[in-house]
Parts: C-alpha cells; structure tokens; sequence
C-alpha cells in the first residue's frame, strides 16, 4: 500500500473510533447491547479505496444513495465475505433494475411503483432484495397531538408505511426488512426517532422478519440510539466533511 493510502487509513482508523466510542457510550446511556446496533458506513462521494478501508478495518455495511456513483464503486470494491450494500438514498424508479443487481438492503422506499420496480429488478436479477419503508417523520411532527395510545404510534404517515409494507411484503423478489427515516430539520430528533420507533413495533408486529430501524446519522446518531435504532448511517464522521459541489 502506497503510503498516501496508509495515512488516509489511519484517518478513517480514527474516526471509526470515535464513531464506535460515541455509539458504546450512547448504548450505555440507553442500557443497549452495543452488539444490537449495526454502523453503516456511507461512502458516498468518496472513493472506492475508502470503502476497501472501512472493510478492512472490520465494517461490514457500506451505503451509498446515487447509482451512477454506486454501480461502478461496488464493481470496483468487488465481492468480499460478508459485505453488505446499503441503498440509502431518494431512489428513481428507472434506476431501480440497476440498484436491484447489487444492493442487499434499498432504505428509502417511499411508494408502491418503486417497491413494484425493485421487485422486478430483483426478479430479473435472481436476487432477493431487503426493503426499509421510509416514514414521513416530518408529516408525525405536524399531525395533531395524539389523543389515543393508538394513534399515537405514528399517526397518518406511518399508516401509510404499513399499508406500502403489506404490499411490498406481497411482491416476489422482496422481503419487508424494516423501517427508516431521516429526522426532519429544526424538530427535535429523539421526538422525531421516537415516533419512528413506534411505527417500528408495529411494523414487527406484522412481519417479524422486519427487524431493522434505520435512523441517525452523524450528527444525531445517539438520538436514534435511544430510541432504539438497529442501523445507523454514518458518513461525515467516518470519511470527512463532503465536497459541498458533490453535496
Ligand atoms: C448521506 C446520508 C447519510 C450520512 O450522513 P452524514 O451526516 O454524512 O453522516 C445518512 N443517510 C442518508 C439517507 C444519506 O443520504
């Protein structure tokens, strides 16, 4: 390894640290297993070799949400035990057939024309494709106070998470793996992951086999921690701040 190569490992080193700190002492806090709690590193704007970093240092999840930056990436990173890629972005429907030929888990699926296109694609692909519904925290924000238990978990957009669930959960090449949302901006985000989790435990409730909540990223992610995020997506404080042109 060439020794520009070495220094940026050791960066990465470094901030995988303090990420696996940050998440050890968020689980203490919320009386968690650390082990229940799975980092995704988004590698999105950076290179291939900083994905090969993060696997070597011992990362097993990699996330990326655009296709044209993310098809040739995961060729390039290539085939390693246990790797798993993460679509986690806004995903358009004609780039479903191509997210479908490579990403083990699609995060934001949001209607039932993407769900539909994911399931063709995978079928296509002889692949089985794991699916997150995203909730609309934004719109469980907004909804009126919750007068009821009932209607307090999750309110109108988590309906709709579970309705576009039950017919995902119908199409061939899918299997419902969970929920995942991003926390809007200028609410606070435990309220928001909260909310989040209780669409959650009765998404499970439904479909057991629906076990991952995706919430938190790098800067609230000790807020999706105690409200009992599995996955966490974390790419500013694992790789560096992005290049504001690439977003
Ligand atoms: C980029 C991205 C992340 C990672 O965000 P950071 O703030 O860099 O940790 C998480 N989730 C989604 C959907 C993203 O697009």
């Amino acid at each position: 390894m060439s020794e520009p190569d070495d220094a940026r490992r050791a960066q990465i080193a470094a901030h995988l640290q303090q990420v696996r700190e940050r998440i050890g002492a968020a689980c203490r806090s919320a009386s968690r297993d650390p082990g229940e709690v799975t980092l995704i590193a988004v590698t999105k704007t950076w290179p291939a070799s900083d994905a090969a970093h993060a696997y070597a240092l011992g990362v097993r999840d990699l996330g990326e949400n655009k296709d044209q930056e993310a098809a040739p990436k995961v060729a390039e990173v290539g085939p390693r035990s246990g790797l798993r890629w993460h679509f986690v972005g806004q995903l358009q429907t004609n780039k479903a057939r191509s997210v479908a030929t490579y990403a083990d888990v699609v995060h934001a699926v949001d209607r039932e024309r993407l769900a539909r296109a994911l399931s063709a694609g995978a079928e296509r692909a002889g692949r089985t494709l794991e699916v997150l519904v995203q909730v609309n925290l934004e719109a469980v924000e907004h909804e009126p106070a919750p007068q009821s238990a009932q209607s307090a978990r999750g309110g109108a957009s988590g309906q709709q998470a579970l309705a576009l669930a039950a017919y995902a959960a119908g199409l061939p090449g899918l299997r419902v793996a969970g929920v995942m949302a991003v926390a809007p901006r200028q609410c606070d985000p435990r309220a928001a992951f909260d909310a989040l989790h209780a669409v959650h435990l009765r998404l499970l409730a439904e479909h057991p086999g629906a076990r991952i909540m995706s919430a938190g990223m790098s800067g609230d992610l000790e807020h999706a921690v105690a409200a009992g995020a599995t996955h966490l997506r974390v790419g500013t404080a694992l790789f560096g701040p992005r290049s504001p042109v690439l977003r």
